[in-house]
C-alpha cells in the first residue's frame, strides 16, 4: 500500500497524528468513566482532516473518597500514541488519557488514566 492521497492538496502524503478528541465522558454508578474517543490522521501536508476511527473508553477509578455521590469531570486530556509497524508488529494509534475528577461533597480530586488505541489499517476515510 502506498502513500494516501489527500483530497485536500490532492498529493499523496504522508500522514501526521491529529490531537484526539475525547467526547461523552460520564461517569457510571460505579465510577468507572464511560466515554469516546476519535483518533484522527492528518495530511502532513495541509494538515487536512483524512482518516478517523472511534474508539470507546472504559476505566476503572482506582481510588476514591466515601461520599455516596457520582464524581465530577473537571479536565480531560488526550496524547496521541503510535506504535509498532514494524515487519512483525502491527502499527497501532492511540491515545494517553488522563482524566481528573472530584468530588462535589468533599472536593476531593481524583486523577484516572487508561489508553486506548486501534490497528492504523482500522481507520474510516473522512468524508
Ligand atoms: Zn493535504
Ligand atoms: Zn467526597
Amino acid at each position: 500500500m502506498g502513500a494516501p492521497r489527500c483530497t485536500s492538496c490532492s498529493k499523496f502524503v504522508p500522514i501526521e497524528l491529529g490531537e484526539p478528541e475525547i467526547s461523552e465522558t460520564e461517569i457510571d454508578e460505579e465510577n468507572n468513566i464511560i466515554g469516546q474517543v476519535r483518533l484522527i490522521k492528518n495530511c502532513g501536508e495541509c494538515d487536512q482532516e483524512m482518516a478517523e476511527a472511534y474508539v470507546d473508553v472504559e476505566i476503572e477509578v482506582a481510588e476514591r473518597c466515601k461520599c455516596d455521590t457520582t464524581l465530577e469531570v473537571d479536565e480531560e486530556t488526550a496524547e496521541s500514541t503510535d506504535e509498532g509497524g514494524g515487519r512483525y508488529k502491527k502499527r497501532m494509534i492511540g491515545a494517553d488519557l488522563t482524566y481528573t475528577l472530584s468530588c462535589p461533597e468533599c472536593n476531593k480530586t481524583f486523577t484516572a488514566t487508561g489508553h486506548v488505541e486501534e490497528a492504523a489499517g482500522n481507520f474510516d476515510d473522512c468524508q
